[in-house]
């Protein structure tokens, strides 16, 4: 199994994932939670884009403001769902215009929702590598992250095909790949050494849950082809209305899940924040991370 060699002494490097805000309290939620999150120093922070491009001007507009407002480098988040190659050119042109340098380029969902057939539109691109070559081909200074899966995605027919599609990313263009959320550190390791034998180099940086409503975030991760195993929901049983032991609970099992792995070596991580600061925040701070760059080791 590859772990990766080197000691955890170096302090990780970290990098959150918000979703744009669908109305005036969840924008001002965002906005406490960048602010808190900003004195960490993320080498990145990222703006999901909604399934078949439903948040195309809330991503753009948080991207824009966050470019603005902070210091922050934004990577916005940009799928093949739904739209012609002409209108997801443009979108990527605008983001160049105002200073994007970052996109995490994605197929998307299917456009009638997981588990229905997937399908392209007849003027778009019409896989992710299409999609990351498309811009690098049109702005090769944006460096473009891509996404893995550790259990493979759910419409891979094996992992064989799962990873000749991260080959392809990688091939037109793509510099990093970000995992799906996992809660079993082997399975990551055991895609690590699928990924590595099939020659891929580019890092696999982690995407870490904190499951702050275990039973609801529980559903959506298990439908994006995430396990949840029995003794990870063990430690939630009985806490669906303790919200403060469950926040306890999930901070401490996903700080375990991280340490564990740097202890392994892993020095990158992803944190999916689901636009709140607390849990990550001081999982960043058990990892050794303090704020305005006064670093730690862990
Ligand atoms: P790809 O990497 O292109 O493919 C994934 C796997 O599916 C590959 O193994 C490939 O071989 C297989 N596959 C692809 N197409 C087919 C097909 N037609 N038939 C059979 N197998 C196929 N979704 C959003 O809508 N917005 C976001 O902002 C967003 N951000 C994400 C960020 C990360 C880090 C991750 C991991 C996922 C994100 N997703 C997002 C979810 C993603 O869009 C879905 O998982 C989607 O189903 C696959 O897109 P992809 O780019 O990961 O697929």
């Amino acid at each position: 199994m590859t772990e990766v060699a080197a000691p955890p002494l170096r302090t990780p490097a970290i990098s959150f994932e918000f979703f744009p805000p669908k109305t005036e309290d969840m924008e001002r939620n965002l906005w406490d939670t960048i602010n808190r999150l900003a004195p960490l120093s993320p080498t990145f922070v990222s703006v999901t884009y909604g399934a078949g491009g439903s948040t195309r001007e809330r991503t753009h507009s948080t991207i824009a403001r966050i470019l603005k407002e902070t210091a922050l480098l934004p990577a916005a988040h940009l799928t093949c769902v739904g739209a012609a190659c002409g209108e997801i050119d443009e979108i990527v042109d605008r983001y160049h215009e105002v200073g994007v340098r970052h996109i995490v380029a994605l197929r998307g969902d299917p456009p009638n929702g997981i588990g229905t057939p997937y399908f392209t539109h007849p003027d778009g691109y019409q896989s992710s590598p299409e999609l990351v070559a498309g811009i690098k081909k049109r702005h090769p200074d944006i460096e473009i992250s891509v996404s893995a899966y550790p259990e493979k995605h759910p419409e891979s027919p094996n992992f064989d095909v799962d990873i000749d599609t991260l080959k392809a990313k990688v091939d037109a263009g793509a510099t990093r790949a970000i995992t799906q959320v996992f809660f079993d550190n082997d399975l990551y390791f055991r895609y690590l050494d699928r990924v590595r034998a099939r020659g891929i180099e580019i890092p696999i940086v982690p995407g870490i849950m904190p499951m702050h409503n275990f039973k609801q975030a529980r559903n959506f991760v298990t439908r994006a082809g995430t396990t949840v195993p029995d003794w990870f929901a063990a430690k939630f049983e009985g806490l669906d209305d303790d919200p403060e032991t469950r926040k306890l609970v999930a901070a401490t099992v996903a700080a375990g899940q991280v340490q564990k792995l740097a202890k392994h070596g892993v020095d990158t991580f992803h944190f999916y924040t689901m636009n709140r600061a607390d849990l990550v925040f001081a999982i960043s701070h058990l990892l050794g991370i303090r704020p305005n760059g006064a670093k730690k080791a862990a």
